[in-house]
């Protein structure tokens, strides 16, 4: 349903009627005119536009520094360094979708909630995503990916409901929805946002997927995926 919406947006941008920007989709991509360009005529009028391009992204991995966030020392897992590294692999992905992507940290230093809220306002950013691992002691049974939203957020509800269906697409048998949570980093900022929790580092079964890079390259593609149908799919924020 999606790519008919794109349709009519890219006619929109591009002055052209809704079968014509669907003829030139042709099902390959998407195409945007070079309607600034006074050389056009001897150039392609069309060229790939990526879903992403023209939003800003800020992405924050939890903790850092002495914050090391919740650990499980004998599978060698620390959830800092797991936030920073699917940032990092989620950044590629979104940059690739051609988003321009900001990190709220690209290193093992602390960062303090307000100043990661900060960092988003400052830059204007689209969109906020916070990156952690969850625990809940004594319950080893409790698996799967979830999302949160601030709580009386439309935009920030309808971003971590997509979310959390493309996570689901990794591990059907996850079985969790977006739930509301009254976060600091998500209180401060100003524009739809939501924090992913990829996993419970309380389960067995959630520590074996977040320690392989194949997980959190799926972490990284479903997210990515879920913010491109935030993007597309009506009603969709203004790009600058
Ligand atoms: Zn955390």
């Amino acid at each position: 349903m999606w790519a008919g919406v794109f349709v009519i947006a890219l006619a929109g941008i591009a002055g052209l009627s809704a079968l014509d920007a669907a003829e030139t989709l042709g099902g390959a991509g998407f195409l945007k005119l070079r309607s600034s360009d006074p050389g056009g005529s001897e150039r392609p009028a069309q060229e790939p536009i990526a879903p992403l391009t023209g939003l800003l992204i800020v992405l924050d991995p939890g903790h850092g520094g002495d914050d090391r966030g919740v650990c499980h020392f004998e599978s060698d897992l620390i959830e800092k360094e797991i936030n920073l590294d699917l940032a990092l692999r989620l950044q590629e992905q979104l940059e690739k979708a051609g988003a321009r992507v900001l990190l709220t940290r690209a290193d093992d230093t602390f960062v303090s909630l307000d100043e990661r809220a900060r960092i988003a306002n400052d830059a204007e950013a689209h969109l906020f995503l916070s990156l952690h691992v969850n625990r809940i002691p004594g319950h080893p049974d409790c698996f799967g990916a979830q999302t949160f939203y601030f709580p009386g957020s439309e935009e920030g509800e309808r971003l971590a409901q997509l979310l959390q269906e493309e996570l689901i697409k990794i591990d059907p048998e996850n079985y969790r929805s977006p739930l509301p949570g009254n976060y600091r980093v998500l209180r401060l900022t100003t524009m739809p946002g939501a924090l992913v929790e990829i996993g419970f580092m309380t389960s067995a079964r959630d520590r074996e997927l977040i320690a392989t890079t194949v997980y959190r390259d799926q972490v990284a593609m479903a997210i990515t995926q879920g913010v491109i149908r935030f993007f597309t799919e009506s009603p969709s924020p203004p790009r600058r």
